[in-house]
């Protein structure tokens, strides 16, 4: 109800095709499977998931979520972790092993449905660039667990440029 939860939107057979490269690209899944996400329209700003994220430890804490509940990444969203996703200094919350990664997606009405992951600024500004203007929805995942949950949401558009400038 309140977890990130890509396995049941996304479609079977549409994989990408990463080619181990850095970068998997776009990916099948669509920002309206981001449960208490804004679906449409540009995000006002920087939204923290951490409280709901808090809450969903706590309940698995007090044993009302199991781990099949709550450590359920789409491999997808594994594999963009391991090749792409950026450390975060926080250990796993539920299996206190490993080091959560966050991956970074950017959706927008000029980027393809699923969506495109992105793991630099750069990177950013480039989709920025092609897409106008895009929604970014950042993701914490355990590699070791497969734990999973929206961290923050942003709207990221381009700059017009300024008066003089190119
Ligand atoms: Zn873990």
């Amino acid at each position: 109800m309140y977890r990130f939860d890509i396995s049941k939107h996304v479609r079977e057979g549409r994989r990408t095709t990463a080619g181990g490269r850095g970068s998997v690209g776009r990916v099948s899944f669509r920002p309206e499977a981001v449960r208490g996400a804004p679906s449409a329209g540009g995000l006002p700003g920087q939204i923290d998931y951490r409280l709901a994220r808090n809450s969903v430890v706590a309940e698995y804490h007090r044993g009302r979520l199991s781990r099949r509940d709550v450590c359920d990444a789409h491999p997808e969203l594994l594999r963009a972790a391991g090749s792409i996703g950026a450390s975060a200094p926080e250990p796993c919350p539920i299996c206190e092993v490993d080091c959560l990664v966050q991956v970074s997606y950017a959706f927008g009405a000029r980027l393809p449905a699923g969506g495109h992951s992105f793991a630099t600024p750069t990177e950013l500004n480039r989709l920025v660039r092609r897409a106008g203007q895009v929604n970014c929805y950042v993701v914490e995942v355990c590699p070791g667990c497969s734990w999973n949950h929206l961290v923050r949401t942003y709207g990221a558009a381009r700059r017009r440029p300024a008066a003089g400038s190119r």
